[in-house]
């Protein structure tokens, strides 16, 4: 007897061609990433390098120059390694050239921000399984490992200060009480009042014109001097709390 093929076709012959792989790691278990249609399909492969998978990502960038200024945007099917590294490019150059201009300081925070929620994309974005054509791009340092990350925290901290003061402030003045509400009514000019109190005592409040109480009308001196012989409500009588309201007495 003798054979005549050294191997007989069994019912199990693994088909032939490129694509033959065996089952590695990543065959049979099922993708960690939802394949489920929503608002980041997986994209075939990188733009860049080719590395599959890959997702569509966007990272923008913002120089100001004073006058002018710049927005600046990537777009496109990146895998993970690229987008990390267009993110971190993208937000090191915006914190050193973003803040140069008035409008620029309020835009690159939001610049800044809208790269933070495009990076928590990046992150969802499967590591590269196949490799692409080219090695991919180089993430670099983490943004606030660099020089530029290290620079921004002035106008960043600076910012972080505004941001803190507003809601102190508002606190402040909550705190200092209502206008009005510590027995200062509000005076307006044109209007009639009377001082139950002895002069130069001020207890000052509103009164109808044609009340017996009115003693006195209230002008408002950015409208014309007061009257030698009128009274100067205190300041916190006025609706700013800083304008010195004129009382004339009224003629009875
Ligand atoms: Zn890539």
């Amino acid at each position: 007897p003798h054979p005549a093929h050294p191997q007989t076709p069994g019912p199990y012959q693994p088909p032939a061609g490129p694509y033959t792989q065996a089952p590695g790691p990543y065959a049979p278990a099922p993708v960690p990433y939802p394949q489920a249609p929503g608002p980041y399909p997986l994209a075939a492969a990188c733009q860049v390098c080719g590395a599959a998978p890959a997702a569509p990502v966007t990272v923008r960038g913002h120089q100001g120059m004073v006058v002018v200024m710049r927005f600046l945007r990537r777009q496109g099917a990146f895998c993970r390694t690229c987008a990390l590294a267009s993110f971190r490019d993208m937000q090191a150059d915006t914190m050193v050239m973003g803040w140069w201009g008035p409008l620029s300081v309020l835009i690159t925070p939001f610049v800044l921000l809208a790269n933070l929620s495009a990076l928590s994309g990046i992150r969802r974005i499967p590591g590269p399984v196949t490799p692409g054509w080219r090695p991919p791009l180089d993430p670099g340092k983490p943004v606030f490992r660099r020089p530029a990350g290290i620079l921004a925290l002035v106008p960043l901290g600076l910012l972080g200060l505004v941001v803190l003061a507003v809601p102190l402030l508002m606190l402040v003045g909550m705190l200092a009480g209502p206008d009005g509400g510590d027995g200062h009514p509000t005076l307006t000019a044109g209007s009639c009042a009377r001082n139950d109190a002895p002069w130069p005592e001020q207890s000052l409040r509103p009164v109808g014109c044609g009340s017996p109480e009115a003693q006195y009308r209230v002008v408002d001196p950015t409208d014309g001097p007061c009257a030698s012989r009128d009274y100067a409500a205190d300041p916190e009588y006025s609706e700013d709390g800083v304008t010195s309201l004129c009382l004339h007495a009224l003629k009875r």
